[in-house]
């Protein structure tokens, strides 16, 4: 499979989404990625077997690819959503492989302008899979001109002025587009409509994580144990995305302070370094969790008013912060803004919520 890049994208989680193509654009020709300069796309998966977790997801998804593929028809078009670094992107590029054909993949910040979107679509080959990252963000316009393309594979242009316009019907090759979301709620309806299949990726479990802490140890020819592996784990907020991350800090950290072997005292100690804490909390969430007990009482509080106080931008609070404290159990959205729970006063060491409440 052949990933070709058009556009740098501004989210700086995911290296490889420095994607598509529009071969038509003389000024970004199509590059592949290699080995050498994007250790990101080396250690993404590229089959089903090397996808770690997600399970219910990957048997649902093979069942669709052995139709597709005994009906000789593209994919129906795939709505992926949950919090960043899941491996959706990741998904789409399994997806593309075994269905053996090529991706193209850009995010809905890149499709600005209408003929944005117009030259990715026309750029297709029958077949293919276009991927739009943060899908929620395609504006009015690119939206419009998707509902046909995804729903009958045409493009609909206005040429002319007033009197003289005039309506072009251009046929597209069938593709499939799969898009992403980390909010599925902020989709528009028609647009998610035209999804045949919709799907929520879930945190991962530490034993699925160890896992893929493993697996990118092996890749990277880190020396692991079992107790490194689940330590790493355990402090990576259900995210591979994040275990990769922690992976690369923590063998920096045994090279520099221990032999080199990544053993659960060397990751612990690592990570304490770190200050990512049991939970695999950062000095983020934590700030946002103690700031909500000691300057709100414990909550409710507006979330602008929140990031505003921290620093931070709202998006990030919600979009990478929020999703594992409300999991964790550690933070509640309310109707009227955000609150901790008990267990967060414990987490942090505050001694007792109910005393904590009534001193403020
Ligand atoms: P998203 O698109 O949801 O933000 P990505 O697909 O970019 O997340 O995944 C982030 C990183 O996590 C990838 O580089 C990939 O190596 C790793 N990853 C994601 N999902 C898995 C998985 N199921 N098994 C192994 N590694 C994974």
């Amino acid at each position: 499979m052949k990933i070709k890049i058009m556009s740098i994208i501004s989210d700086d989680s995911t290296d490889f989404k420095k994607v598509d193509i529009n071969s038509k654009n003389p000024v970004t020709k199509p590059e592949t990625l290699d080995c050498d300069r994007n250790f990101e796309n080396c250690i993404r998966p590229k089959s089903f077997d090397a996808y770690i977790g997600q399970s219910a997801l990957k048997e649902t998804l093979k069942i669709t690819i052995a139709a597709a593929k005994k009906r000789e028809q593209p994919l129906d078009h795939l709505l992926f959503y949950g919090p960043p670094g899941l491996g959706k992107t990741t998904l789409a590029g399994v997806i593309a492989e075994q269905m053996g054909v090529e991706i193209k993949i850009t995010s809905a910040p890149a499709l600005e302008r209408p003929r944005d979107i117009i030259g990715i679509l026309m750029s297709l080959q029958g077949g293919e899979i276009l991927f739009i990252d943060e899908i929620h963000r395609l504006n009015k316009v690119a939206e419009e001109i998707l509902y046909p393309a995804m729903e009958d594979f045409f493009l609909d242009m206005t040429t002319g002025k007033a009197q003289t316009v005039k309506t072009l019907r251009i046929p597209l090759p069938k593709f499939t587009l799969i898009g992403a979301t980390t909010k599925a709620g902020a989709l528009s309806g028609p647009l998610r409509d035209r999804f045949g299949i919709i799907h929520r990726l879930e945190f991962y479990t530490d034993d699925e994580l160890a896992q893929v802490v493993k697996r990118t140890a092996g890749i990277l020819n880190i020396d692991i144990d079992e107790g490194g592996a689940y330590a790493i784990a355990s402090r990576s907020r259900g995210t591979p995305r994040i275990a990769n991350r922690l992976v690369k800090r923590v063998a920096d950290f045994a090279l520099v302070k221990a032999d080199g072997k990544i053993t659960k005292p060397v990751a612990n100690d690592a990570l304490d370094t770190l200050k990512i804490d049991k939970c695999g909390l950062d000095t983020t969430d934590r700030g946002l969790l103690k700031l909500i007990i000691e300057k709100y009482n414990g909550g409710p509080v507006g979330i602008e008013t929140l990031a505003a106080a921290l620093g931070e931008d709202v998006r990030t609070l919600e979009d990478v912060c929020e999703p594992y404290l409300l999991q964790a159990g550690l933070l509640q959205r309310t109707p009227r803004g955000r609150k901790v729970t008990q267990s967060a006063y414990e987490h942090l060491g505050y001694k007792n919520y109910t005393a904590q409440q009534n001193l403020f």
